[in-house]
């Protein structure tokens, strides 16, 4: 079958040709549907390195890590689950055992430095291929929706889910205001998960107007960049500042731009991991903001992202590629080229 590859460090991925896997015990071969070309990817292939102890992550192997698809072929022992019906993949694969593993945060798994990767697609072969492998308590049911267009729920989705969902104290109760900055794969969506599960008026913006219109059409107020942006910010939340502001780029100016944006015992999240700094001052930051990142989404939280699409309160804007093209997706992602998400239809 085909595949995308990272096969080193500081390389481009590679279209292969390589094994269709059998699912060991307890997994379940999947027929995938869709896979998203995420921004991490990028980080992964061409900034990461060795060096960096990212053993979990050392290449190579197939890439893709929000992948949706049917399952082909149940692996030994597993039970209660039927071929060709359709699922998410819940990425990170942990222990399974541990504390943050048994509530379903196998981002947080206590024994990571034991597991030989740490996601399907981040150090074990991922969903950017015909058939990938999955353990069967890593599945979350899609039901009827359109299997295509589900696929960046698994990461685009659960990511500012999760982010939303931890700053929900902040929104609860009216005349609130939410700041997303940055609306590509995952800012998008977490525009629309915020106008479906919250009150809050969503200020939005990015450097693309044409990203900016599509987070009107979702019912965003947009401020473009520029001299003076904070300020117009402020003025919109009647200059109390905004409640909860989640950095999709994360990069120093952003997150300068969230720090003065954020309103007094607000809420700060970082999303995007561009590794930008921020000196912290008891003068400069309003009191009682927290300020926080995050990473990825418990599976609990998957199947809550997957009922807001099925129920048609979320839906991720995508842009398909046959595997020929796959490559061209990264590419179109690398140069900002892309409106939504790329989604590999192999
Ligand atoms: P993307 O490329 O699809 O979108 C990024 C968007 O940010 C684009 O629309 C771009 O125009 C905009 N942007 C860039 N610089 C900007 C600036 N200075 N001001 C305003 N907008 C700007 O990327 P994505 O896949 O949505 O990922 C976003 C970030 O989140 C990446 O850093 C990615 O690695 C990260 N990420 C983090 C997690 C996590 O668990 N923390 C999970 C997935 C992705
Ligand atoms: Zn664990």
């Amino acid at each position: 079958m085909r595949a995308v590859v990272f096969e080193q460090w500081k390389t481009p991925p590679t279209l292969s040709e390589v094994d269709k896997p059998t699912p060991g015990p307890g997994e379940v071969l999947l027929k995938v549907a869709g896979a998203g070309a995420c921004h991490s990817d990028v980080a992964v292939y061409a900034d990461y390195d060795a060096s960096m102890g990212m053993t979990q992550l050392e290449p190579s192997y197939i890439l893709g890590h929000e992948t949706s698809g049917w399952i082909e072929e149940l692996g030994e022992g597993v039970t209660g689950l039927d071929k060709g019906d359709a699922f998410l993949v819940y990425g990170p694969i942990g222990c399974g055992h541990c504390a943050p593993c048994s509530r379903g945060q196998d981002t947080y798994c206590e024994n990571v430095a034991d597991m030989p990767y740490m996601a399907s697609g981040l150090g074990r072969d991922g969903g950017m291929a015909q058939y990938m492998t999955v353990p069967a308590r890593n599945l979350v049911p899609l039901g009827d929706a359109d299997p295509y267009a589900a696929a960046p729920l698994a990461d685009a989705g659960l990511t500012p889910y999760h982010a939303i969902k931890l700053s929900l104290p902040k929104l609860a109760g009216g005349g609130k205001t939410a700041l997303v900055i940055g609306l590509g794969g995952l800012g998008l969506v977490a525009v629309q998960i915020l106008k479906a599960i919250t009150g809050a008026t969503v200020i939005a913006t990015d450097m693309k107007p044409e990203a900016m219109a599509r987070a009107e059409e979702f019912g965003a107020v947009t401020v473009p960049g520029g001299e003076g942006q904070a300020e117009r910010i402020r003025e919109l939340t009647g200059g109390k500042g905004v409640n909860a502001v989640f950095d999709f780029v994360g990069i120093a100016p952003t997150i300068a731009l969230a720090a003065a944006s954020v309103a007094r015992q607000g809420r700060l999240t970082v999303v995007g991991i561009a590794g930008g700094e921020y000196a912290w001052s008891f003068f400069k930051v309003p009191y009682e903001v927290d300020f926080t990142s995050t990473y990825w989404g418990t599976i609990e939280e998957l199947h809550e992202v997957a009922a807001l699409y099925r129920a048609g309160q979320i839906s991720p804007d995508v842009e398909y590629f046959d595997m020929d093209d796959a490559l061209e997706a990264y590419r179109r992602l690398e140069a900002g080229e892309l409106s939504g998400r790329a989604v590999v239809t192999p």
